[in-house]
């Protein structure tokens, strides 16, 4: 478009200090030709869930990486109280409504604009200026001789004796040109400029990002456990994304309206207006917000993917959450797990689960190897017996309805302590919701423990009988030396080898 939207004179209230440059400002060019930014700080989101989404769900489909599964392809099916085409139908509504919304606050918002940038790091520049004035007073308290101490350093190092005095760069006076006409007073040097261009162009855009992280945390973790500590806002609303006993990757934004709207949408705008985002900000925030929610939900645990190894809050933390057992912890979403870890609601019983099929052998084969502890859930099984048990203090007394299941179908059992607490409150919320949980849930869940269990035993059993029974064998000698070869190569690399 490039129509002048402003034109600011840079006249000099600070004769003191470099002018300012004068700027004219024009809007922001589109980042796709043709398509208003505002336009696709709507399309991008959705776009962005539904890629990641069917990424994962062709990789589920071809089956690419079993080892890192979080569950068995029959449990998605078996233990899912929600089909699939509800799911996609749920999603779409969710999607609905978070466009319009998000078109709404576009309406609110200024167009970005372009031109002011040089004006803008001029001004941090000016800044900068004028925080040096502390210099000399600070070196004067810590005994320095400010003015016999700038007049050694002048000769050799003349930008550092103009630090030194304050700012005050009077031998050293780089005029600057602006618009063909020439400063008489000192322009900034180039170390003030540089700074001042880090500050504007990443310290303060990352600042904002950051800001936005932390909002967005901290209102989902305090509505999201809400939602769990009430027992009416559990079963009329948030229920509906625990249908999903087994997450996968569209499952994300699988979610009451209200919900949807009160915790993912109203949340994200939120953030994006306390942070003083801009839109073209806004839109990869939003973006970013939604792959990360996307791979919370993909049900596997990928060691080299690098939305799960940035924070611990990754799928396997997740998982956790979608468990009976573990309903009631696990509450931070999306980003990382700080109110959890403050406020004392992260699982603490370990990967309890063998259900964690594939995975889990894999892990046993090397913790057979090397007796290391690894974790899928970043949760350590010891934390149970140690931790203070709040905020789940009263919840084995409170659990009524789960005294009358049969230990049998309380599987898989946590270790005692804290994890004991957490896994019967979360046990007896799955019971309190009558119409999507029950206790055909937990029956359901301790059948798949129970088949889980003694495949991992079967397999066992395998690799010690051809073990044995090879010892003598040439091939057997290959085999032992192969396999502890890729035992090692794997403890290195961090990634379990797929025998
Ligand atoms: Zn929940
Ligand atoms: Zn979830």
């Amino acid at each position: 478009m490039g129509s002048i939207m402003a034109n600011h004179s840079g006249f000099n209230l600070y004769p003191d200090l470099p002018p300012l440059p004068e700027y004219q400002t024009s809007l922001l060019p589109s980042l796709i030709p043709g398509i208003p930014d505002k336009l696709l700080t709507l399309i991008l989101p959705i776009a962005a869930y539904w890629a990641l989404s069917m990424l994962f769900h062709w990789i589920d489909t071809k089956d690419y990486f079993p080892q890192y599964r979080l569950h068995t392809p029959a449990e998605v099916s078996s233990r899912n109280k929600v089909s699939r085409w509800e799911v996609v139908r749920d999603v779409v509504i969710q999607q609905v409504i978070q466009t319009a919304v998000g078109w709404g606050l576009g309406m609110t918002e200024p167009d970005d604009l372009t031109g002011q940038e040089e004006y803008d790091v001029a001004v941090w520049a000016r800044r900068i200026r004028i925080a040096q004035r502390a210099i000399p007073g600070l070196l004067a308290l810590a005994g320095f001789d400010v003015a016999g101490l700038a007049k050694t350093l002048n000769p050799s190092h003349p930008v550092l004796a103009g630090v030194v005095r304050g700012g005050q760069y009077s031998d050293f006076q780089p005029a600057s040109a602006d618009h063909g006409n020439l400063y008489i007073t000192p322009g900034f040097t180039m170390w003030e400029k540089t700074l001042a261009s880090a500050l504007y162009w990443y310290f303060v855009p990352a600042v904002q990002y950051g800001i936005a992280i932390i909002v967005v945390d901290t209102w989902q973790y305090f509505l999201h456990r809400a939602m769990h500590m009430n027992k009416w806002m559990y079963t009329t609303i948030h229920s509906r994304h625990h249908r999903l006993y087994v997450p996968y990757a569209y499952g994300a934004l699988y979610n009451h309206p209200m919900e949807g709207f009160l915790l993912d949408t109203l949340g994200a705008s939120v953030a994006y207006k306390l942070a003083g985002m801009n839109t073209r900000q806004g839109m990869w925030f939003f973006t970013a917000s939604t792959f990360k929610t996307v791979d919370d939900h993909c049900g596997y645990a990928l060691p080299w993917d690098p939305l799960q190894r940035l924070t611990s809050n990754n799928a396997g933390y997740h998982d956790v959450h979608h468990q009976s057992w573990g309903i009631k912890t696990n509450f931070s979403q999306p980003f990382f797990t700080f109110w959890d870890r403050f406020l004392g609601t992260v699982w603490t019983g370990g990967d309890v689960s063998a259900r964690y099929e594939k995975a889990r052998v894999a892990a046993q084969k090397k913790r057979d190897q090397l007796n290391e502890n690894t974790t899928i859930t970043h949760s350590n099984a010891g934390d149970s017996a140690t931790q203070d048990p709040r905020p789940y203090q009263d919840d084995m007394k409170n659990a009524r309805d789960l005294l009358s299941i049969p230990l049998k179908d309380q599987q898989p059992l946590p270790p005692k302590g804290k994890a004991e607490l957490q896994a019967a409150g979360s046990r007896q919320q799955v019971l309190d919701d009558r119409k999507d949980g029950g206790p055909q849930v937990l029956i359901q869940e301790a059948a798949e423990e129970k088949e889980a269990r003694s495949l991992l035993r079967r397999e066992g059993r395998r690799r010690t009988a051809s073990s044995l029974s090879q010892t003598d064998s040439l091939k057997g000698l290959k085999d032992r030396v192969t396999g502890s070869m890729h035992g090692r190569a794997g403890a290195i690399i961090g990634v379990e080898s797929n025998r």
